[in-house]
C-alpha cells in the first residue's frame, strides 16, 4: 500500500517536543516512522538494565496521529559501556588493526559475545512490543556493509573452507596454492586476505568474500529467527545500499530471508550529482530483490553533508524523487530524516525540517505529495512493473573483478548502465536478475562482462537461448572458474559453444587508444570506437557483426551473433562510447521481438505500473524547462482529476500520473 513515512529519532529532541511533531507528520499526510535505529544507549543504558518507556511513549503519541512505527533493531552503533567491557567485538580492518569506538558499525559480525549482546537487546525490544498493533514492521540492523579481518573471523573463515573444501587437498587444488609455495597441510595455517603480503591469492579472497557475505547473511538470520519467535506475523526488512555502494553482501542472499527489501535512495549521491537515469537503474536493481513491494526506507529529502553541505533539492525536486521511486515500484517512502540533528556526525546531513523545527519549504513539498498519495494509493494498489528485459548480475562476477578487475577504468555498473541508457530513454523496464533467477519470463537477457561463470550457469545459458531467448555478453566474460582460476579453456570458456566463437587474443585498452570498430550493414554501418578491452574473436558457428578496423588484429571479428536451437546469442567484444549502444541495444530489442517505442523527449521519464487489468503511467521531467509528451489515447489525469489524452505539457520538475482507460 503507498504510503508516506519519516525516520524519526525522538531520543535526539526534549519529550515536550514529541506531541508538535506528531501532529505535524500528521498533517503532511505521514503514516509511518522509522524509530529505534542506532538508539541502543538510550534503550539500554547499562548490561541488561532496559528502559523502553521512552520509546513506548513515542511510539503511542505517533499511534495516536495515525503513525505506525518501524522498529529498528540497533546493533548497526554497539553503546560505549558494551565496547568498554568487551573490546573485542570491534572488528579489525584489512591491515589487522582493531578499529576504535566513535563511529558506527564497528562491530564484528562474527563474534559470538556480540552476537548475544545482539539476542538480547532484540528480545528485550521482543519482550514489549511483539505482537503490537502500533509496529508496522521490523527493520534489522541499519546498512549492512563492512567486513572485518580479525583473529575470530580467520577462525570462522577455516571452519567455513573445511565446510566448503573438506580436505586441504581440495582445498589447494582449487586456490592453485603451489603458486608462491602457499600448500596448506592444515585448515589452521590459512589467513585472511591481509594487506602487505605482496598480493593475496585469487582462490583465497574471493571465498573470504563468499564466507563474509555469508557472516552477514547469518547475522541478520538470527534477528529474524528471534523476532519470528515472538511475532511470527510481523514483516521483517533491511534497508540495504543497493548495487554500487556497498558490496560486502550478496543482496539477494540477505533478501532472500526478508518480507520486503528496502533501500536508502540518496540521488544525488549518484556519480553526475544529479543523475536520474543512474538512479533508476539502481531503483530498477533494488525492485529487483524481492521483485516487488520495495520499501524506500531513506529518501533523502535535504542536503546530505557531514563536513560539508551537499546541495540542497531545489522545490519539486523531493517530489520528483518520490515519484522515480514509485513509478519503480516502492510502495512505501519513508524521507530521511524528519528534522536534521544539532549534534552528531550528521548534523549537516539535513531532513525534512531544519534544525530550528519550523515548517519549511521542504515540510510544505512533502505535505503536498502527502495529499497526492491519497488520491494515487487506490489505483496503484496491487500494480507492479512487469519487465521483459533483463539484467544479469551476479556477486560473484562482481566480487572477481573487483580483486582483479584486469583494468582499473573496467566499471562494472557503469558498462551496464551503457545498455541500460536507450532503453531508459524510450521508457523500457528492465529488472536485474542473479544466476538463480528463471529467465524464461524474459525474451532478452543482458549479461555484460559475465566474468566467472560455473559449467551450471553456461548450461542454464545454454538452454535459455535453446528455447528461444536472445542473450547479449560483452568483453571478459567466461574468464574465471568457480575457483577464481583463469579457465584453460579458450575464452569465452564454458559460454564459447553458446556464443559460437572463441576470443583469439584480448587487448587491454587501459593505457592505449581505442580501436574503431566497422559496424555491419545489420548494424546501420558506422563506426565504433572500442575502449577498456578488445576481444579478438574467431569465428565458429556464429557470423560476424562487425570488426575492428585498426592494430595488428585490423579485419578480426569484433561482435558475433550466434543462432542455437530457437535462440540468438550474441558476444560484443569491447565497450564503446555511448553512441553505439543507441544504436546496437534498439536492433537488439527487434530481434528479441520486443517492441520499441520512441525515444522520449530529453530529461523524461516513463515507467508503467500495471495488474491484469489497468496500467497506471508515470511521466517525469527532470529539466528545469517545459517538456511536451504524447500519451496517445491517454486515460485519467489522476493528480489532476481530469481525462488526458495526445499531447501534454509538463512544467519543470513536472509529474504527470495517468490511468490508462481500458
Ligand atoms: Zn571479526
Amino acid at each position: 500500500m503507498l504510503l508516506l513515512g519519516v525516520a524519526y529519532y525522538p531520543e535526539h529532541w526534549p519529550q515536550e517536543r514529541w506531541e508538535t511533531d506528531a501532529r505535524m507528520m500528521q498533517e503532511a499526510g505521514i503514516s509511518v516512522a522509522r524509530l529505534a535505529e542506532f538508539a541502543w544507549s538510550r534503550m539500554e543504558p547499562a548490561l541488561g538494565r532496559p528502559e523502553l518507556d521512552w520509546l513506548d511513549r513515542a511510539m503511542d503519541l505517533l499511534y495516536k496521529r495515525g503513525i505506525r512505527t518501524v522498529l529498528c533493531t540497533p546493533t548497526a552503533a554497539a553503546p560505549a559501556w558494551l565496547v568498554q567491557a568487551e573490546p573485542d567485538v570491534l572488528l579489525q580492518d584489512q591491515k589487522g588493526h582493531p578499529v576504535s569506538f566513535g563511529g558506527r558499525r564497528h562491530y564484528c559480525f562474527n563474534s559470538e559475545s556480540y552476537r548475544r549482546h545482539s539476542d538480547r537487546i532484540v528480545w528485550a525490544m521482543l519482550e514489549r512490543f511483539a505482537n503490537d498493533e502500533r509496529v508496522a514492521a521490523w527493520q534489522t540492523d541499519n546498512e549492512f556493509g563492512h567486513r572485518c579481518y580479525c583473529p575470530r573471523c580467520a577462525e570462522a573463515f577455516r571452519s567455513w573452507l573445511k565446510h566448503k573444501y573438506g580436505t586441504t587437498e581440495k582445498l589447494n587444488s582449487a586456490w592453485g596454492t603451489i603458486f608462491w609455495s602457499q600448500e596448506y597441510s592444515d585448515f589452521s595455517q590459512v589467513p585472511p586476505p591481509l594487506l602487505g603480503t605482496g598480493g593475496n591469492n585469487p582462490g583465497l579472497h574471493l571465498d573470504y568474500l563468499r564466507f563474509f557475505s555469508d557472516s552477514i547473511v547469518s547475522f541478520q538470520k538470527r534477528q529474524i529467527d528471534l523476532i519470528r519467535s515472538a511475532d511470527p506475523k510481523v514483516s521483517i526488512t533491511h534497508n540495504t545500499m543497493t548495487m554500487s555502494i556497498y558490496d560486502d553482501m550478496d543482496l539477494y542472499d540477505l533478501c532472500a530471508d526478508l518480507d520486503f527489501a528496502s533501500w536508502d535512495n540518496y540521488p544525488m549521491w549518484t556519480k553526475d550529482a544529479v543523475a536520474p537515469r543512474s538512479n533508476a537503474m539502481v531503483a530498477d536493481y533494488a525492485r529487483s530483490l524481492k521483485g516487488k513491494g520495495m520499501w524506500i526506507m531513506e529518501q533523502q529529502s535535504g542536503a546530505g553533508g557531514s563536513r560539508a553541505f551537499g546541495r540542497f533539492p531545489s522545490p519539486g525536486e523531493i517530489r520528483l524523487w518520490t515519484y522515480q521511486a514509485v513509478g519503480r515500484g516502492a510502495d512505501t517512502i519513508v524521507y530521511f530524516r524528519w528534522r536534521t540533528a544539532r549534534f552528531g556526525a550528521e548534523q549537516y546531513w539535513h531532513g525534512i525540517l531544519d534544525h530550528s523545527g519550523l515548517p519549511n519549504r521542504r515540510y510544505e513539498e512533502v505535505k503536498h505529495v502527502g495529499r497526492e498519495f491519497s488520491v494515487l494509493r487506490d489505483p496503484l494498489d496491487t500494480t507492479s512493473l512487469r519487465n521483459r528485459v533483463a539484467f544479469l548480475n551476479t556477486y560473484d562476477s562482481r566480487w572477481a573483478l573487483s580483486i582483479q578487475p584486469g583494468n582499473a577504468k573496467l566499471d562494472y555498473f557503469g558498462h551496464f548502465e551503457k545498455y541500460f541508457s536507450p532503453l531508459y530513454r524510450r521508457g523500457i523496464g528492465a529488472d536485474f536478475v542473479n544466476h538463480r533467477t528463471d529467465l524464461t519470463a524474459y525474451p532478452l537477457v543482458v549479461a555484460p562482462t559475465l566474468h566467472l561463470v560455473s559449467d551450471e550457469l553456461a548450461a542454464t545459458l545454454t538452454e535459455y537461448v535453446k528455447h528461444g531467448g536472445t542473450l547479449v555478453t560483452t568483453y571478459r566474460s567466461g574468464v574465471k572458474t568457480v575457483d577464481n582460476q583463469v579457465t584453460d579453456r579458450p575464452l569465452p570458456g564454458p559460454l564459447a559453444g553458446l556464443f559460437g566463437c572463441t576470443v583469439e587474443e584480448y587487448q587491454n585498452l587501459e593505457q592505449m587508444p581505442g580501436v574503431e570498430v566497422t559496424l555491419g550493414d545489420e548494424l546501420g554501418g558506422g563506426i565504433a570506437l572500442s575502449s577498456v578491452f578488445n576481444d579478438v574473436l574467431t569465428l565458429d558457428t556464429a557470423r560476424a557483426l562487425g570488426h575492428y578496423a585498426g592494430s595488428h588484429y585490423s579485419a578480426r571479428p569484433a561482435i558475433a551473433i550466434n543462432s542455437l536451437g530457437k535462440g540468438t546469442a550474441i558476444y560484443v567484444g569491447f565497450e564503446s562510447e555511448q553512441g553505439f549502444y543507441d544504436t546496437f541495444v534498439p536492433w537488439v530489442l527487434s530481434r528479441a521481438g520486443l517492441p520499441l517505442p520512441d525515444l522520449l523527449p530529453d530529461s523524461v521519464e516513463h515507467t508503467v505500473r500495471q495488474t491484469d487489468t489497468h496500467r497506471v503511467h508515470f511521466w517525469l521531467n527532470y529539466a528545469d524547462t517545459e517538456r511536451t509528451v504524447d500519451i496517445g489515447e491517454g486515460g485519467t489525469d489522476l493528480l489532476g482529476k481530469a481525462p488526458a489524452r495526445g499531447p501534454i505539457v509538463l512544467e519543470p520538475l513536472g509529474v504527470l500520473i495517468v490511468r490508462e482507460t481500458t
